[in-house]
């Protein structure tokens, strides 16, 4: 497996791939890596000759300079788990090649403003943070040039905001989502779930459990879409330590709120725990 830190030798990297008649795919992380991010490597690998595996915490998405200054980073031994999955190539460029001028700051520099699926939800709750994504990840598309990119429905969100970038600025690539990967015990594997504490950990299970019962509780026939929101935060915050930041019931596709269920749509389910934030979302089916 090789490493690269700089983008020319991505390029390169890409071009020998091409050149050759491969198909390349890119799995974009933030690294810490886990179980989650390694079923996004096996989702490339089968629609893909060659993974580039992208690491890089982009300074530009984080709205809480606590929140950048305490994400994990643990490069080598993302990069065994890496050689694991038979990755091709890992690229972990530093800021200073993705962003030459301004350091990541958005402002004065060139950058994407996200569409209106970017409005809600983790846009209030961090503003300028999908612009920041929709930004690096841009760069990053222009780059690499990859065929596929494979994103997770861990942040179902931020799929639906990239997948309406790729549209609506025609960018030469196939989005892919990958299915959410839970932990044995049903939390939703996340590189901040490191942070929690015992107790918070098993306070946390809350979260999933309750998205679990509004699934069940919509192919047994409910459709009251507020109902089934308000009960859901009342059961995540029962036990006073998690609070619900958001509870919401959307169209899968444009994540327009519904009030009342008659087709497919998503759960979006946002608490913190500890002061960590903890995105989960479950699919539900009339
Ligand atoms: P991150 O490193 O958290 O920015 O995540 C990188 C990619 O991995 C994103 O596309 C995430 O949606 C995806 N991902 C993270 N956690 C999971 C998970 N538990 N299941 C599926 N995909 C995930």
């Amino acid at each position: 497996m090789e490493v690269v830190r700089k983008s020319e030798e991505i390029k390169a990297w890409v071009r020998k791939q091409k050149a050759s008649g491969k198909k390349v795919s890119l799995v974009p992380t933030m690294g810490a890596l886990h179980a989650g991010h390694l079923s996004l490597v096996s989702i490339a690998k089968a629609h893909s000759d060659a993974v580039i595996l992208y690491i890089f915490v982009n300074p530009a998405q984080f709205n809480d300079p606590k929140d950048l200054e305490k994400y994990p980073r643990t490069l080598e031994r993302d990069l065994e788990l890496a050689r694991g999955e038979n990755v091709d190539v890992v690229f972990a460029p530093e800021a200073a090649d993705i962003y030459p001028e301004g350091g990541g700051k958005l402002s004065g520099t060139c950058h994407v403003r996200a569409g209106n699926r970017s409005e809600n939800f983790e846009g209030d709750g961090r503003p300028g943070h999908f612009d920041g994504v929709c930004t690096v990840l841009n760069i990053m598309f222009n780059i690499v040039e990859a065929d596929t990119a494979v994103f997770g429905e861990k942040d179902y969100q931020q799929l639906q905001v990239v997948s309406q970038m790729v549209k609506d600025l025609q960018i030469p690539i196939e989005i892919i989502p990958a299915p959410l990967v839970r932990d044995h015990d049903g939390l939703a594997l996340s590189s901040r779930n490191v942070r929690l504490s015992p107790e918070g950990r098993k306070e946390s299970l809350v979260i999933s459990r309750t998205l679990a019962a509004a699934a069940e509780k919509v192919s047994s026939g409910e459709r009251d879409a507020r109902k089934l929101e308000q009960n859901a935060i009342q059961a995540v915050e029962s036990t006073g330590r998690v609070k619900v930041e958001y509870a919401s019931i959307v169209d899968a596709d444009s994540l327009e709120p519904l009030s009342h269920i008659d087709k497919p749509c998503q759960f979006l389910l946002t608490a913190t725990v500890e002061g960590i934030r903890l995105l989960d979302n479950i699919r539900l089916k009339p």
